[in-house]
C-alpha cells in the first residue's frame, strides 16, 4: 500500500512537471508569435503610406486614372470611340509586320510592336491547342477607315453603317492595338463566330495574352457598337487580367469609367474629296 502511494506520488509529479513545462514552451511559443506579428503589422504600417496616401478630410474625390493614360498617343490604353476621337492623322510610331502562324487575309497586318508581339505569342498558344487562329485585319490608317465607312454608308446609309463601322479617326483599328479574327478561310464577320473554335478560343484564352473582347454582347449602349466577337484588343496582360477578373464581357469604358456611347459627339463627318 505504502509501496503503492509512493508510485502514485512519483507519477503524480511526473505529470506536473510535464505540465510545467508544457506551459513554458507555450508561453515561449506565443510570445515569439505576440512579437513577429507586432513587427509584421510594423512594416505593414511603415509600407502603407507610399502605396495609399491619406486624404485629407477636404479634398474632393480624385479621378481614379491619369486621364493621359486614354490620350497619350503611345499609351496602351490609347482611347477611339464615339466619344474620343484619335488625333488628326494619327499613326502609331512603332508599326511593326505581324508575324503569325494564321493567314493574312489580303492586306500584311501591322500592329503596335508590343501588341504585335504578343499576338504571335497568342496564335502560337492557339496552334499548339489545335486552334488555327486567322488574322484578318489588325492596323487601319484614318484614310483607309475613310474610304471602308464611306463605302458602307454608300451601301447601307449612315445610320446602319455607324452602327458597324468607324468613321474615319475614331476606329479602333487606327490604334495599331485592334485585331479582327476569322474562322479557317471565312471572310465573314457575323455573331456567329462566337461559336467557332478560334470564337471560343479568343473568349477563353486571349486575356492571358494582352487582349480583350472590345465589344462584348449586349454592351452596344457603352461601346457604341454591335457585338463583334472577333474583334480583339490589346491593352497589356496587367491590365487585361483586371478586366478579364471584373467579367470576360467588362469593356474598356466601364473599367476606366471612360465616356463612350452610340451618338457622335463631335458633328457628323463628311466624306474626305
Ligand atoms: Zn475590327
Amino acid at each position: 500500500m505504502a509501496h503503492r502511494k509512493k508510485r502514485t506520488f512519483r507519477i503524480s509529479r511526473i505529470l506536473f512537471l510535464f505540465v510545467i513545462a508544457g506551459g513554458i514552451a507555450a508561453a515561449v511559443f506565443y510570445g515569439f508569435r505576440m512579437i513577429r506579428t507586432r513587427n509584421l503589422r510594423k512594416e505593414a504600417v511603415q509600407a502603407s503610406p507610399s502605396i495609399e496616401p491619406t486624404p485629407s478630410p477636404s479634398a474632393s474625390i480624385a479621378p481614379s486614372y491619369d486621364p493621359a493614360l486614354f490620350t497619350d498617343p503611345d499609351s496602351l490604353l490609347l482611347i477611339a470611340n464615339k466619344s474620343h476621337r484619335l488625333p488628326e492623322g494619327y499613326e502609331p510610331s512603332d508599326l511593326i509586320d505581324v508575324n503569325t502562324i494564321g493567314g493574312h487575309g489580303t492586306i500584311a497586318p501591322m500592329m503596335r510592336k508590343e501588341a504585335a508581339e504578343a499576338e504571335a505569342e497568342m496564335t502560337a498558344a492557339a496552334f499548339e491547342d489545335g486552334i488555327y487562329l486567322q488574322f484578318s485585319s489588325a492596323y487601319r490608317s484614318e484614310e483607309y477607315q475613310s474610304e471602308l465607312y464611306w463605302g458602307y454608308v454608300a451601301s447601307d446609309g449612315q445610320e446602319a453603317a455607324d452602327t458597324y463601322s468607324s468613321r474615319p479617326g475614331y476606329s479602333d483599328h487606327q490604334t495599331g492595338l485592334a485585331a479582327d479574327f476569322v474562322e479557317n478561310g471565312s471572310s465573314d464577320f457575323t455573331a456567329d463566330f462566337e461559336h467557332t473554335e478560334s470564337g471560343k478560343w479568343l473568349y477563353e484564352h486571349a486575356w492571358e495574352y494582352g487582349f480583350v473582347i472590345r465589344y462584348p454582347k449586349g454592351k452596344d449602349e457603352i461601346t457604341g457598337y454591335t457585338f463583334e466577337p472577333w474583334h480583339y484588343r490589346y491593352i497589356g496582360k496587367d491590365w487585361a487580367a483586371e478586366l478579364h477578373a471584373v467579367s470576360p464581357d467588362e469593356t474598356i469604358e466601364e473599367y476606366f469609367g471612360i465616356t463612350g456611347g452610340i451618338e457622335y459627339t463631335d458633328p457628323i463627318s463628311t466624306p474626305a474629296s
